[in-house]
């Protein structure tokens, strides 16, 4: 009893909170000042979704819909045609970005590694339909982050 009694009137509680906040301000920081440091990105990250092209440009999607077919979110919507040089190319690839969940599938089902995730988590928008990237977003994306995409595609290579 008098024990306790010494303790709430020696605040030993509370300077005992206080020391252990002070060695903690010689130990070394575990939080980042976000958004002006970042953390470490792995090259599995699954972010915002990009449509690349080949180096001459030529968009490598195929319109096999395969990735459309995996989807399980059915958040991609691709319609396709013929060009005139008989090769099949998508008119329309729509990925809704509200239903995706981000789990990487399309990407591994695509043979010709046209459509990615890439390293982009930092994206958002103020109306709904603006979540929903059509084809012009996407191959503008592939264009943006193609140096770090390819990167992460050959390092990734040998486990896929
Ligand atoms: S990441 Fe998954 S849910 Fe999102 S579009 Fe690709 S397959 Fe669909
Ligand atoms: S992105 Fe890949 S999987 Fe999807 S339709 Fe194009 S080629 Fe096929």
């Amino acid at each position: 009893m008098l024990k306790k009694i010494l303790k709430t009137f020696s605040l030993f509680e509370l300077v005992k909170g206080l020391w252990l906040t002070f060695t903690y301000m010689f130990k070394p920081k575990v939080t980042i000042n976000y958004p002006f440091e970042k953390s470490p990105l792995s090259t599995r990250f699954k972010g915002e979704h990009c449509l690349r092209r080949y180096p001459n440009g030529e968009e490598r999607c195929i319109a096999c819909k395969l990735c459309e077919a995996v989807c399980p979110a059915q958040a991609i919507t691709i319609e396709a045609e013929p060009r005139e040089d008989g090769s099949r190319r998508t008119v329309r690839y729509d990925i809704d970005m509200f239903k995706c969940i981000y789990c990487g599938l399309c990407e591994e089902a695509c043979p010709v590694d046209a459509i990615v995730e890439g390293p982009n988590s930092e994206f958002t928008s103020e109306s709904r339909e603006e979540m929903i990237y059509n084809k012009e977003k996407l191959l503008a994306n592939g264009d943006r982050w193609e140096s770090l995409l390819a990167e992460r595609l050959r390092k990734e290579s040998k486990y896929r």
